[in-house]
């Protein structure tokens, strides 16, 4: 059990880090392009505003957060997602008061006690994005484009954007009621979690997974016909913003958020090959949430990118890059009097921004060699007695296989 990882959870190996960080980068990169700015808050919060912030209704709150009490008997959680949070520090930290609209970005672990399987883990990553304070359609095209042109940029095709649009506390209620009319004479159909959401949260019943939900909600009223103007233009005015952008998208009925701050435009990228677990990306308007944690109303909207997920898309369809393990130099003593002189010449090309190493093993020169090609290294400087009198090495050209005697103060120029 002591050398086990927790079930659900998994080293980033050296082997992988490298691809973690390349995602890591184009996702900072594409930040930089829209405008936003990165924010790292703590991986616990207060329980309380997972409660409040996700919804005590939710799957997320209600079975699978890891909740714990402190030394003080305080109840913390760890954080099962980012929104929560960053509307905690944008509260907090007042970020309202700098400008008209906040845009942030965020990478980090995010824990959920679910049943893990392939693409679903108890730690996972996610890289997520939050614009606070607008409240025009424009900016939900400019969160969903930014995640397709991320997604595009790793290499991806063959995605499936969806978009819905969950009304507002307007006319939701009136939606809410003629599902619950459309599924009263079906409730015994239904799934028992789907039965007890028929009261509580019954939108959720039209994306349950199980099959027999999907058949007993088949006929079900679509939340797209029954918007007010309000919500009905905005979700108009994101379509076309989406048609001139040529991002695809296809309506999906089903894609819902039952709680009362989610607001209009929902959305999901999903890419298929993944199989049961295929949603990479998930978002949407939130613009009670703020007023629902203690700040004044403020129309928000963000997204979630499961970056496991997109690891493992990108993996089948072999997009990662290929591993750079290259180094410049291998400083190569030959026998313990020039280690001295070796590890000094390693340390100043080191100061100077060479990639260099050395062998730490006590190896003869034979192995010292073969480590420089396991690298590999693009050359080796080989010290030999009669060099290091002279205060020379022998640099060799691994590619080339050319030698060349020069003074070790001349080795950084020659690479
Ligand atoms: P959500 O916060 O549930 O809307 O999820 C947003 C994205 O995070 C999903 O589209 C997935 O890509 C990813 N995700 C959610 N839960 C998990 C999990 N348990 N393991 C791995 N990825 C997850």
């Amino acid at each position: 059990m002591l050398i086990e990882a927790p079930r659900g959870t998994q080293d980033i190996l050296p082997g992988v880090s490298a691809n973690w960080q390349y995602i890591e980068q184009t996702m900072r990169d594409i930040c930089r392009l829209y405008g936003y700015k990165e924010i790292r808050t703590p991986v616990f919060e207060h329980t309380e505003l997972f409660l409040r912030g996700i919804g005590e209704t939710t799957d997320i709150v209600s079975k699978e957060m890891y909740t714990f009490t402190d030394r003080k008997e305080r109840s913390l959680t760890l954080r099962p997602e980012n929104t929560a949070a960053v509307v905690r520090s944008y509260l907090e930290n007042k970020m309202y008061a700098e400008s008209l609209l906040t845009k942030l970005f965020y990478i980090g672990p995010m824990f959920r006690y679910d049943r893990p399987q392939a693409g679903r883990y108890r730690q996972f990553h996610q890289f997520g994005i939050e614009a606070l304070g607008a409240k025009g359609p424009s900016i939900d095209a400019e969160v969903i484009i930014l995640a397709v042109q991320l997604l595009e940029r790793l290499g991806l095709t063959d995605l499936n954007l969806y978009v819905n649009s969950v009304g507002c506390p307007e006319c939701r209620p009136v939606y809410r009621e003629k599902l619950q009319e459309y599924l009263k004479g079906k409730t015994e159909e239904l799934c028992s979690d789907c039965q007890s959401r028929f009261d509580r949260n019954p939108m959720r019943i039209l994306d349950c997974k199980n099959p027999q939900c999907g058949e007993a909600s088949q006929g079900a009223p679509h939340i797209v016909d029954c918007l007010c103007d309000e919500c009905s233009n905005h979700f108009e005015q994101l379509k076309i913003l989406l048609q001139a952008a040529n991002i695809n998208f296809t309506l999906n009925p089903r894609l819902v958020r039952g709680l009362d701050y989610y607001t209009k435009t929902a959305f999901e990228i999903q890419y298929a090959p993944l199989g049961a677990q295929s949603a990479v990306c998930g978002g949407g308007r939130y613009d009670g949430l703020v007023e629902e944690c203690g700040g004044q109303p403020t129309a928000s909207i963000g997204l979630a990118v499961g970056m496991e997920r997109i690891l493992l898309a990108l993996e089948k369809q072999n997009l990662l890059p290929a591993a750079n393990n290259q180094i410049d130099v291998f400083v190569a003593p030959m026998g313990k009097e020039t280690q001295g002189m070796a590890f000094k010449l390693l340390c100043d090309l080191r100061k100077n921004g060479i990639i260099a190493d050395m062998d730490f093993m006590d190896r003869n020169i034979k192995g010292q060699m073969k480590q420089a090609n396991k690298y590999p290294a693009r050359f080796v400087a080989i010290i030999g007695e009669d060099e290091a009198a002279q205060g020379k090495v022998m640099l060799k050209n691994m590619e080339s296989g050319i030698q060349e005697l020069v003074d070790s103060s001349e080795v950084q120029n020659k690479l």
